[in-house]
């Protein structure tokens, strides 16, 4: 997989993407992901690449030239499946769509800025608009990293216990159970018995059932959902 992102403060993306699992990921070949400065596509001299809103709106946009040019040298190198610009107004991003995602070969991802981006861009070079949820960043950086974080432990490999994605919250419609580590008791909090006894049926029981009650107490409306 290759996942291209347009960015007018790329530095905003370094740390998220170069460490722990996705760092890993790319190290051995899951996925390439190419940051790209807009400014570097930028025709003003100042490498300006955006400009004062029509209309008298405060802030300011991105504007059409450079992110033009940038996904045109792009798509005159390779076929992209989807277009996405992260937008507080998109498709709300779910574990479906990090599903649907990750199977993609080439994705280009552009993070808006200030205001937002000249909507010509959004009418004529966006294929999708993703949305991490109803609450306004100050650019797509961090939402793009949210999208490509999700997508990326998903692509088969990639996690070293395989299983372990699909048992995620969310992946079957249920929250996840809860997890516990060594020691069986710490000031006198204990894990619960059962997942000591070694009875993996039982076990496997146990868990079911708290998916089941965590997700009736905590989301009413995906256990709807199951029903
Ligand atoms: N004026 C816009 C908000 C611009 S915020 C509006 O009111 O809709 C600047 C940029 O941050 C956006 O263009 C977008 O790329 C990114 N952004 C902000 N909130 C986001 C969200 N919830 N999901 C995805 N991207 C978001």
């Amino acid at each position: 997989m290759r996942i291209d992102i347009l960015s007018g403060v790329p530095e905003l993306l370094e740390s998220p993407l170069n460490h722990s699992i996705i760092k890993r990921a790319k190290e051995h070949g899951f996925v390439e992901i190419i940051i790209h400065n807009l400014r570097d596509f930028s025709k003003d001299k100042h490498r300006k690449i955006d400009d004062y809103a029509f209309g008298g709106e405060a802030g300011m946009v991105l504007s059409v030239e450079p992110i033009d040019i940038a996904i045109q040298s792009l798509q005159g190198e390779r076929t992209y499946e989807e277009i996405i610009f992260t937008s507080p107004d998109g498709e709300p991003f779910t574990q479906g769509t990090a599903n649907e995602l990750s199977s993609k070969k080439n994705l280009i991802i552009l993070c808006g800025h200030y205001k937002g981006v000249d909507q010509r861009v959004r009418e004529h070079l966006i294929t999708r608009e993703i949305s991490i949820g109803d609450y306004v960043l100050s650019g797509g950086e961090l939402a793009a990293s949210i999208i490509i974080d999700s997508i990326i432990r998903l692509i088969p490999g990639v996690l070293s216990d395989e299983t372990s994605a699909l048992t995620d919250s969310y992946q079957d419609g249920l929250l996840s159970p809860p997890v516990y580590t060594r020691p069986a008791e710490y000031k006198g909090w204990k894990v619960p018995d059962i997942l000591l006894s070694g009875n993996t049926a039982q076990i496997e029981k146990w868990k079911m059932e708290e998916s089941l009650r965590r997700t009736k107490n905590l989301r009413p409306e995906l256990y709807k959902k199951l029903q």
